[in-house]
């Protein structure tokens, strides 16, 4: 038996195949004979030498039915085998054994002829259109079979030698001849297209197959042209490599592949081409592929800690504490931190300096302001103009699956009609859940498990329960006039020369000048104010320095008011002496803590209570409680209740939910306006109030106290069960007020002098 081992090449049982003699002599060692048998094996791959594994295991056998016309052998095949026990000889002949492989006979042989009917007259129109056609056409009246076409024009058809190989491997006679006539029908419709030949032949199949050739053979030459010009790859290509090459997951890539055949098959022209390209741009731009968890080195992370950022211990502490776990656990997540403070503390730049940390992509999404489910979660795709949500272009930007990601603002998002973006953002946050988060427009999901997630937010009032519940707080505190001075000294200012290209050489600017920046241009608890008047400062030296390169401008607290714009800011100070019905209180709000006067007052009138300033209902009920608590105490004054209005008026300020800290102030205010007692303006109270008239605590503590030794503040009443908080509070500020934890009414009214 004579092997032939064909590649590229389709051989199919019962066909007279054309084989050039030289290639016999090759495969045999004597020239062959008539009705030899003859065996083909489909090479997998084109290779001189060969393996076991070098053929597929169906093959097809024959015998030789015409040896040499003009050096050709013609063999005719009989049968489909399967092939077994494949061995290469020591002189690289070759061995197998082949058993019988039987078709699955489902065609009638009246169909199969009506197919091979139509096929020969499409080839006969197209082979009259060749000047040599002529002389094949008489060829083609002896074939037999569709096989046989095939096999004829094996060597010119556009299809892979996988694909040739296929229509061996087939056994039912129904498939394979279906599949036979599909892909002689685009041969055909090739050759129609290649020499320009019209045929309006089945037109049902027509344009399809005309197509859908076209298309192949573009394909065909795209790929040699790709590889001629690899900096030229077609747009479509490239994304078609991206797609194999960027490792998505496996419904990913179905989506994928659904997306690039609508590409391929709609054209450049379909209205839908941008957005679908888009779409394979976009997810073919993740990073899908999984990084392993990086040791990190907790001294170093310490130093770029300590390096960017002054102050903040707590927080420090509290992060390398989490890097510790995440090292420990072998994970590159962990627990969501929500950092809680007023603008400008830092809580976004930590957020950067984790990442510098940490050795990661730093990416921050602003959430504030959001009301639409969408913007976490992105459009459906049949949205016009649809696109991803901000977590997974978050994620895109990053250019990796592990960033360091800052969700900020995360008390600014709001419920609407388009849903509810909190609880979106729940399921970004979820650990059980978000290894499979699935934004609408991506439509299939992608693990988000080893981002570290950040929030920020100035307050937790205005963050949902179940969101809040996920996150772990931290809070900011604000800095005080001293830690200012040292972010001022250390890190604003060298930066904003740095920003405006400023030297060394060039500025001096002095310690004193700093602190009268802080004291007298800003009032905040951050340090954002302050950071642009650095920036102003150095934007108006800059000037004085391009004049004169040679010049070191010198800035000292006299002369710093030429270098910043605008006045200084006016600050609620204490100065003037007390007086009766007017006390200081102290309140919280999302930018910082702040003094503000309860103001009291008797008019004429018939007992009616007037409030005044922003703080409504609830600083009503504060009211109405203190009044009651004043005429229990003082019953011998019920007259003066009776016969004048109490007005009371609260500056506008602090939020409304801060109402009730007043309680104490208010009490302490009316008792004075009716004892008519001042109280020194330098004692300042917080506490909520009950009827039983105890001392309740309040929040914002260490921002209160903050505000209070800024304004100039000595003693300050804080409620007993708030002692506790006075840890967050820094030493700075504890050594320069009085503190003093009240329990009840009697007491405070005892400290402020009325009793
Ligand atoms: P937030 O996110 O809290 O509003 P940012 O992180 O945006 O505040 O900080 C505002 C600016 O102040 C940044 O330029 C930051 O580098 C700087 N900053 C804040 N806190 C510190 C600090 N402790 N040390 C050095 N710079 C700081």
């Amino acid at each position: 038996m004579i092997i032939i081992p064909v590649y590229n090449q389709v051989i199919l049982p019962d066909s007279n195949i054309f084989l050039p003699l030289d290639r016999m002599r090759s495969a045999s060692s004597s020239s062959p004979s008539a009705n030899e048998k003859v065996m083909f094996l489909f090479q997998k791959r084109q290779e001189q030498r060969f393996t076991e594994d070098s053929f597929y295991p169906i093959g097809v056998v024959g015998f030789v039915a015409q040896t040499a016309i003009q050096n050709m052998v013609v063999v005719h095949t009989v049968q489909r085998v399967n092939v077994e026990n494949v061995t290469v000889r020591a002189d690289h002949s070759l061995s197998v054994n082949v058993f019988r492989r039987p078709d699955i006979e489902d065609i009638g042989a009246n169909e199969e002829k009506a197919h091979l009917e139509d096929a020969k007259q499409s080839l006969r129109r197209i082979l009259a259109s060749y000047p040599w056609g002529n002389q094949v056409i008489p060829l083609l009246n002896q074939v037999s079979s569709l096989s046989e076409i095939i096999c004829m024009v094996s060597l010119w058809i556009n299809i892979t030698p996988e694909e040739k190989y296929l229509l061996a491997a087939e056994d039912s006679r129904k498939a394979r001849t279906e599949k036979i006539e599909k892909v002689l029908f685009e041969y055909l419709e090739l050759a129609k297209v290649t020499s320009e030949a019209q045929s309006a032949q089945n037109e049902e199949y027509k344009n399809a197959y005309r197509e859908s050739a076209i298309r192949k053979q573009m394909e065909y030459l795209q790929k040699e042209l790709d590889e001629m010009h690899p900096e030229n790859v077609s747009d479509l290509r490239r994304l078609e490599l991206k797609v194999q090459e960027c490792h998505m997951n496996a419904d990913a890539r179905k989506e994928a592949d659904k997306v690039l055949s609508r590409l391929k098959q709609d054209g450049k022209n379909s209205p839908e081409y941008g957005m679908l390209y888009d779409y394979l741009d976009f997810i073919t731009n993740l990073q899908w592929e999984h990084s392993e968890p990086q040791r990190i080195d907790l001294e170093e992370a310490e130093q770029v800690l300590e390096e960017d950022h002054f102050g903040l211990e707590q927080v420090k502490k509290r992060i390398i504490q989490q890097i510790a776990v995440m090292n420990l656990k072998k994970t590159q997540s962990g627990s969501i931190l929500l950092f809680v403070g007023a603008p400008g503390t830092g809580k976004t730049s930590i957020g950067q300096s984790i990442a510098r940390a940490t050795h990661r992509k730093y990416v921050r999404v602003s959430l504030g302001g959001s009301r639409d489910e969408a913007d976490i979660r992105g459009h459906r795709r049949t949205y016009i103009g649809a696109m991803p949500g901000r977590i997974m272009d978050g994620i895109a930007k990053s250019g990796v699956s592990n960033p360091v990601m800052v969700l900020d603002e995360v008390d600014k998002l709001s419920v609407s009609l388009n849903g509810d973006p909190s609880s979106a953002l729940l399921e970004v946050l979820d650990p059980e859940q978000n290894s499979t988060f699935t934004d609408h427009y991506m439509n299939v999901p992608y693990d988000l498990s080893d981002v570290l997630f950040i929030c920020t937010a100035n307050t937790t009032d205005t963050i949902p329960q179940p969101l809040l519940d996920r996150m772990e707080v931290i809070r900011f505190n604000g800095y005080t006039i001293a830690e200012k001075f040292e972010i001022a000294k250390r890190h604003l200012l060298p930066k904003a020369m740095e920003k405006t290209g400023i030297s060394r050489e060039h500025l001096e600017v002095s310690d004193e000048a700093i602190r009268t920046a802080i004291s007298d241009y800003t009032m905040e608890g951050g340090v954002r104010g302050l950071k642009k008047v650095m920036e102003t400062l150095c934007r108006s030296a800059a000037v004085e320095i391009a004049k004169n390169p040679d010049v070191c401008v010198k800035v000292d607290e006299h002369t710093l008011r030429d270098y910043l714009e605008g006045r200084p800011i006016h600050h609620e100070r204490i100065s003037e002496p007390g007086r009766a019905g007017i006390v200081t209180g102290l309140a919280w709000t999302p930018v910082g803590g702040e003094i503000l006067f309860i103001e009291t007052m008797f008019t004429k009138g018939n007992g009616k209570i007037t409030v005044t300033g922003q703080l409504g209902d609830v600083m009503k009920e504060s009211a109405q409680i203190a009044i009651s608590i004043v005429r229990s105490l003082y019953p011998e004054k019920a007259e003066l209740f009776e016969k004048n209005d109490l007005h009371i008026h609260v500056p506008s300020g602090a939020v409304k939910k801060d109402g009730p800290s007043a309680g104490i102030t208010l009490v302490t205010a009316i008792a004075s306006l009716v004892t008519q007692k001042p109280v020194r303006p330098t004692l300042a109270m917080t506490g909520e109030i009950s009827l039983r008239s105890l001392v309740m605590p309040i929040g914002g503590l260490p921002e209160k106290l903050m505000a209070a030794e800024r304004a100039g503040v000595k003693t300050v009443l804080i409620p007993y069960e708030n002692e506790e908080d006075l840890r967050d509070v820094p030493e700075e500020i504890k050594g320069k007020l009085e503190i003093i934890p009240v329990r009840d009414v009697a007491q405070v009214l005892k400290i402020a002098g009325i009793e």
